[in-house]
């Protein structure tokens, strides 16, 4: 007998990038290199630690738990009412509050496969049934196969855009059509994690798309472009009701202090995370068309990560970057995700992959 839902047992975990502290050990080298998280490598915007450390102050007392200034600040900076702004413990977080509040057991959760590893987690966790619909050939959303996919059970569509982990993103046409389609009960979530990396003028900001849609939802985070997964905010920006109805299933003051003061004074910063943007961009161009030499398919990437379509070499892929002292992300079976990291880490990865893939 189980103490917990036997559900549970089929449900894959979430698998935490490797500890770059352990493979250096391991492998005996001075450092390990990771390049499995989607990360900014250039440590906290100026100004930062200085805030959280000054925030450090009050732990003794509990946070805003209306995380007011910085939903004002949010709303200023993005034009849009601090009325539909959420926020939560990172994104993934938010994502968890939207199937609770639009999900019950029975009920349907559709996105596009292969996509964020949380969504299957996140929608086992309420009882409900996801519908994964495959990517294209171009490893990427289906947007039309995905409003064919639409039942009367359907609840909650994720569109993640630019996707995780493939880099793909959504062009404007396809997704206003689609959103055309969507029938008003169903609530449909875009999930802009990467968009600080978007440089294609054709993707579409997720904000202006949703405009004043009933049933669209925006996703936002701090953790990637602004340099803060180490003190995790995510936002969204909703139609009031539903705004309304995720703060109510959210976890109480979650959103802990020094996060807020950190968003507070990273959001001051915009320039400065756009020029370090900047340069994981031209990495990112220069990563891509490197690895093209040798693996022609890798798509086209909006985000801050390259997808390798390695299928059944990705395990023995992300073996052989370990054993060079390079952590990557390997979905067996499918393809490796490599996260862009600085020009020195990059020239590291890129020699690895050199020794791998040109044999
Ligand atoms: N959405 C996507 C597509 C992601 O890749 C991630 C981070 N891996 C998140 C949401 C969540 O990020 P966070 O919870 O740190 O805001």
């Amino acid at each position: 007998m189980s103490l917990t839902r036997a559900d549970l047992a089929a449900l894959p975990s979430y698998k935490p990038g490797r500890n770059p502290a352990d493979l250096a050990r391991e492998l005996g080298l001075p450092e390990a290199i990771k390049l499995a998280s989607n990360e900014v490598p250039f440590g906290p915007l100026p100004g930062v630690t200085e805030a959280v450390t000054a925030a450090a102050l009050q732990l003794h007392r509990y946070p805003d738990m209306g995380v007011v200034a910085l939903r004002e600040e949010l709303a200023k900076q993005y034009g849009v009412d601090p009325a539909r702004i959420a926020t939560g413990c990172g994104s993934v977080a938010l994502c968890e509050h939207l199937a609770k509040a639009t999900a019950v057991p029975g009920d349907e959760i559709l996105y596009s496969w292969r996509s964020f590893e949380a969504y299957p987690i996140i929608t086992a966790g309420t009882g409900a049934t996801s519908i994964q619909v495959p990517n294209t050939a171009g490893h990427g959303h289906d947007l039309d196969a995905m409003a064919a996919a639409i039942t009367d059970r359907t609840r909650l569509v994720m569109v993640c855009s630019p996707n995780n982990p493939t880099g793909t993103a959504v062009r404007r046409a396809e997704l206003e059509r689609f959103l055309d389609t969507v029938p008003a009960s169903v609530l449909v979530v875009i999930d802009e994690a990467y968009r600080e990396f978007v440089t294609d003028p054709d993707v579409p900001d997720g904000l202006e798309i949703a405009g004043d849609r009933p049933n669209v939802v925006v996703l936002r985070t701090l953790s990637k472009a602004w340099g803060l997964a180490g003190a995790r905010i995510g936002w969204l920006s909703a139609p009031e009701p539903v705004a309304d109805a995720v703060r109510k299933v959210i976890t109480p003051f979650s959103v802990s202090t020094v996060a807020q003061a950190g968003a507070l004074a990273a959001l001051q910063q915009r320039t400065e995370m756009q020029r370090r943007v900047n340069v994981i961009i031209g990495e990112r161009t220069r990563v891509a068309e490197t690895v093209r030499q040798w693996l022609p398919e890798v798509p086209e990437t909006q985000a801050n990560f390259v997808w390798l379509p390695l299928g059944d070499q990705s395990a023995a892929f992300g073996a052989g970057c370990e054993k060079r002292g390079v952590i990557v992300r390997p979905f067996q079976g499918d393809g490796v995700r490599v996260t862009i990291g600085t020009p020195a880490e990059n020239d590291v990865f890129l020699a690895a992959a050199a020794e791998i893939l040109a044999r």
